[in-house]
């Protein structure tokens, strides 16, 4: 089956691996402090910590926001589920807002509607890797007094304005899961300008000890002293991992170059294929594509599906909007609640996208989908 995503291992990555195998660190070493300095680079400078999932980040970045019990965090149904429970395991009550009907991001106007004086952060996903409407988020953000966080789970590499994600929010969550741009396995980031919000993340990755003498309760209790003042949680991304992360940050415009590029021969493959609708792209705005987001019309994405699967292609389809699980749906959340992101996902069907993705395979994927709609 050609799956919808993979990642790209090359030998390079294989011995920056088994360089820190060999090494004396396997965790908490060097390589994360370099990880972290590799990924600023991408983030226009932007410091980050590296944490073990995009899951992790999440829970990281709202601890970072202050997010407390009773705390609203309003956010895109369109997502991961992670996105919102990482908010509602810190309390907090999520509100969905309705999507953009073509790019399927967040909508600045469905936000602005919903924010209340208990709003503590708008969080704003990167669909597909399409930078979301940031300049519109701050100001609603701004206004409510909120932490404006971007998961950036889809986006390492994108860029809004001429601006790099990790740099528009506040607040900015990177996933390196197999099927996402870059990988380290299982890994992810938070991206903080705030000095403040990046010493609370980077302590909530590690249990929340405090090493600096000079800021603890009881600095005088001995040299081995480090004491918590905040709950943590053990979220650090192992040596072995970062250095995987070094490796493919440094072959990062290459994947962003190449996914690129298949894009461009799908929008030019599917373009006058009946019942499709091709992803949307803002003219201000340049992708690191993750996803390849048809929509298919007239009520036959489920049909495409499994036609696709079983001609051996992986499609899949992102995301059954957040609220539908059962989770939500016991906590009184209703369907009906987002219709454009409900209407977005009974369309939504992801083809094949990544690097190692050849001219023929993509060839193969345009043609099976084009024969099963003509
Ligand atoms: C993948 C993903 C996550 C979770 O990342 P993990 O590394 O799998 O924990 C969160 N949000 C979005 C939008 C994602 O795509």
């Amino acid at each position: 089956m050609l799956p919808y995503g993979r990642q790209s291992i090359d030998e390079s990555d294989v011995e920056a691996v088994t360089g820190v195998l060999r090494g004396d660190w396997l965790t908490t070493g060097p390589a994360v402090a370099a990880f972290e300095t590799e990924l600023a680079r991408w983030t226009g400078g932007v410091p980050c910590v590296s944490v073990t999932s995009g899951t992790a980040a999440l829970h990281v970045a709202y601890a970072a926001a202050g997010v407390r019990a009773g705390d609203e965090v309003v956010t895109t149904p369109l997502t991961f589920v992670a996105t919102a429970a990482t908010a509602a395991l810190l309390g907090a009550k999520v509100v969905f807002a309705d999507v953009q009907p073509d790019t399927g991001n967040l909508d600045p106007d469905a936000a602005e509607a919903l924010v209340t004086t208990r709003t503590r952060v708008v969080t704003a996903v990167d669909y597909a890797g399409h930078p979301a409407d940031y300049d519109e988020l701050r100001e609603v953000a701004d206004r409510a007094g909120a932490v404006l966080v971007d998961d950036a789970a889809h986006a390492i590499g994108s860029t809004y304005k001429d601006r790099p994600v990790g740099s528009l929010a506040d607040l900015t969550t990177f996933s390196f899961f197999p099927t996402k741009t870059v990988t380290t396995a299982e890994g992810g980031a938070v991206a903080a300008a705030d000095p403040e919000r990046f010493r609370r993340a980077a302590r909530f990755r590690n249990h929340g000890l405090v090493r600096e003498p000079g800021e603890q309760r009881f600095p005088g209790e001995g040299g081995w002293h480090q004491e918590v003042h905040a709950f943590g949680l053990n979220y650090r991304l192992p040596d072995v991992l970062c250095a995987l992360g070094i490796s493919q940050l440094r072959r990062l415009e290459g994947f962003r170059a190449r996914r690129a590029e298949l894009v461009e021969r799908y929008d030019t493959l599917l373009r006058d294929v009946p019942g499709l609708t091709l992803p949307a792209r803002r003219a201000y705005v340049r992708p690191s594509w993750h996803l390849y987001p048809v929509r298919v019309r007239d009520g036959r994405r489920r049909e495409v599906y499994e036609r696709m699967r079983a001609a051996g292609i992986g499609v899949q389809v992102n995301y059954l909007p957040a609220y539908w699980h059962p989770v939500f749906e016991d906590l009184g959340y209703r369907r009906g609640l987002c219709p454009r992101a409900e209407a977005y996902y009974a369309e939504e069907l992801s083809l094949p996208l990544f690097p190692g993705l050849s001219d023929a395979e993509q060839d193969r994927v345009a043609e099976t989908l084009a024969g099963i709609l003509r």
